[in-house]
């Protein structure tokens, strides 16, 4: 595992606006996930660690586009029909076994390389287009000069960079790398997140509920987020407001994680154990970030023998639990895995609601995708608006975010929607 540069998430202690701290995060932290050859069957959905560079054309011969007659165009009359002997046969993966010649037509199939030689035709005539009369075709004129014809190199260029380091492997760039002969390819392991929950109300879901618990919903959500972005996740279970418990059960975690992460607890009440057990292991800073919800955000790292590994606080009301980590925690898990493009596509939909909100502050609201008039997709508010209120969550699409300067949204104008499908695949 790599190293972290020391204290790597020391930012200053007023309110951050979002795209400070994502900056902030951005550079300052670097992949530590370990890396592995994986068999190109298996490399689907993880992240590159080597740039692919194309070793040779692809594809590697020029070819026909159609099923049809390779022909010189020169020898095609303009502005009549050409009768021309068919005089050889080439197929996808049998090519013609000899030179082409010139007054003479090749049967050839999509796929097939076009006759090689010093002079090889350079025009396709589709089979549509023709009449065989006997060992004849007979070519309607029109034709273009090269048509129908695909040039070696068409697709992919010698000695181009195709994939690049860094970005997550979908099916195409894996056919992508199976098109330039890779049987395995270089990538970022998993990144190894332990993840718990702080709280005495917290209870394991399961059975009956004492008086004045909950059951812990958090951790659930988390892990399922995690696992989606591709992490290994441990379970640690629900870690007691007790220092000794948090302090051990973290010290050891550190020891076979990359990240562990947390939510609820990071308040400064005196049953609030967390802050103080990260501060002993390591260092722990408090972003106040000015967005809503889910304002404070604690990154911090705890010290080992090897290392020292990240750690992320998250706020324990569950809607803000899931905000903070789809914007704050998604893209730092993101570079910790090795991905460069951590950023998630937005998307400008119409706002279907009037909304009023405080300006200094960026506010994601819950919202549902639903066609407007025009059949453009429209944002509609969606459930109610507390940040504990996980089930509205639940019907939602994604998340509409108003920026920093804006006080009151107008119905039908334009806002950023960040679909839940963009930023938990
Ligand atoms: P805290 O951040 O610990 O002050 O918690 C804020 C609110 O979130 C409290 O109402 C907690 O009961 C609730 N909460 C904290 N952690 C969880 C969790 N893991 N699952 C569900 N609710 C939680
Ligand atoms: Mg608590």
């Amino acid at each position: 595992m790599a190293q972290l540069s020391d204290d790597c998430f020391a930012f200053g202690d007023s309110l951050t606006p979002l795209d400070a701290a994502l900056r902030a995060l951005h550079d300052r932290t670097a992949a530590i996930a370990d890396q592995a050859e994986v068999a190109l069957a298996e490399a689907n959905g993880r992240i590159l660690a080597e740039d692919i560079v194309a070793p040779f054309n692809v594809p590697p011969h020029d070819n026909s586009a159609v099923d049809g007659y390779a022909v010189y165009f020169d020898d095609l009359d303009a502005q009549a029909e050409t009768r021309l002997p068919v005089t050889g046969r080439a197929a996808a993966g049998h090519p013609l076994d000899r030179p082409a010649r010139r007054g003479e037509a090749v049967r050839i199939f999509t796929g097939a390389p076009m006759p090689g030689g010093d002079d090889p035709p350079d025009t396709v005539m589709m089979q549509e287009d023709c009449r065989v009369d006997g060992d004849d075709v007979v070519i309607m004129p029109g034709i273009k000069r090269g048509a129908n014809k695909r040039d070696a190199g068409e697709d992919i260029r010698d000695g181009e960079k195709v994939l690049r380091a860094g970005q997550l492997l979908r099916p195409q760039d894996v056919g992508v790398a199976a098109s330039l002969g890779r049987t395995a390819l270089r990538v970022f392991e998993p990144l190894r997140v332990a993840v718990f929950s702080s709280g005495d109300e917290l209870r394991d879901p399961g059975g009956m509920l004492d008086p004045g618990a909950i059951f812990d919903a958090n951790r659930f959500a988390l892990a399922a987020a995690l696992t989606q972005l591709g992490c290994t996740v441990t379970d640690l279970g629900i870690i007691k407001d007790d220092i000794d418990v948090i302090r051990a059960a973290l010290t050891e975690a550190a020891v076979s994680h990359d990240l562990l992460i947390t939510s609820g607890g990071m308040s400064t009440g005196e049953e609030d154990h967390m802050k103080a057990a990260i501060e002993s292991l390591g260092a722990l800073h408090f972003w106040r970030l000015a967005i809503k919800p889910g304002r404070p955000v604690a990154l911090g790292q705890i010290d080992t023998p090897t290392g020292s590994v990240p750690f992320a606080g998250l706020p324990g009301n569950p809607v803000a639990a899931m905000v903070t980590f789809l914007v704050v925690a998604r893209p730092l898990i993101l570079r910790l895995s090795g991905a460069t493009e951590v950023a998630p596509i937005r998307y400008r939909v119409r706002s279907g609601f009037t909304h009023r909100k405080k300006s200094s502050r960026r506010e994601f609201v819950r919202a549902k995708i639903v066609a407007g008039e025009d059949g453009a997709p429209t944002a509609e508010k969606h459930g109610r608006s507390g940040a504990g209120v996980l089930s509205s969550l639940v019907g939602a699409d994604g998340l509409v975010a108003l920026p920093e300067d804006m006080t009151f949204l107008e119905a039908g104008s334009m806002v950023d929607f960040l679909p839940f499908t963009e930023v938990m695949p």
